[in-house]
């Protein structure tokens, strides 16, 4: 019996050219074929095997992406439910820490005797009330 040899000249799938809208005419792939899969010849670029593993892999990135966004959103969300959370129950000490921190301002200004890390702390300060100021 005669083994059925595949034709390797040309890669067997059909392209649709977007240029024009509303063309529906296909032509064949110009490229040589260099791999067979289903007994059929296929470029790179068409072969049906590289055409899946390129979509699982598109596939896996946005749902890589979906994944970062929401894990993005539930930090955010947990994040303003704990301030809202201190604001509540704490308001005393962010008065206290809004009082503190004027004062360091003050003492920055009028007495400059503030050193490097007392106005990293102070920055410190200011960030935390202005998160705990939104929302
Ligand atoms: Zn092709």
């Amino acid at each position: 019996m005669k083994t059925k040899t595949v034709d390797m000249t040309k890669c067997c799938k059909r392209v649709y050219p977007k240029e024009r809208y509303g063309s529906f005419h296909g032509h064949g792939c110009c490229k040589k074929a260099t791999l067979v899969e289903d007994g059929k010849p296929y470029c790179k670029t068409h072969a049906p095997s590289i055409v899946a593993a390129k979509e699982a892999a598109r596939r896996a990135q946005w749902d890589a992406e979906a994944r970062a966004r929401q894990a993005k959103w539930d930090a955010e969300a947990a994040q303003k439910h704990a301030d809202k959370e201190m604001r509540a129950v704490y308001p005393e000490m962010f008065a206290l820490l809004e009082r503190t921190t004027v004062y360091m301002e003050w003492r920055d200004k009028h007495m400059g005797d503030l050193d490097k890390a007392d106005r990293a702390t102070m920055t410190e300060a200011r960030a935390l009330l202005a998160r705990i100021a939104k929302g």
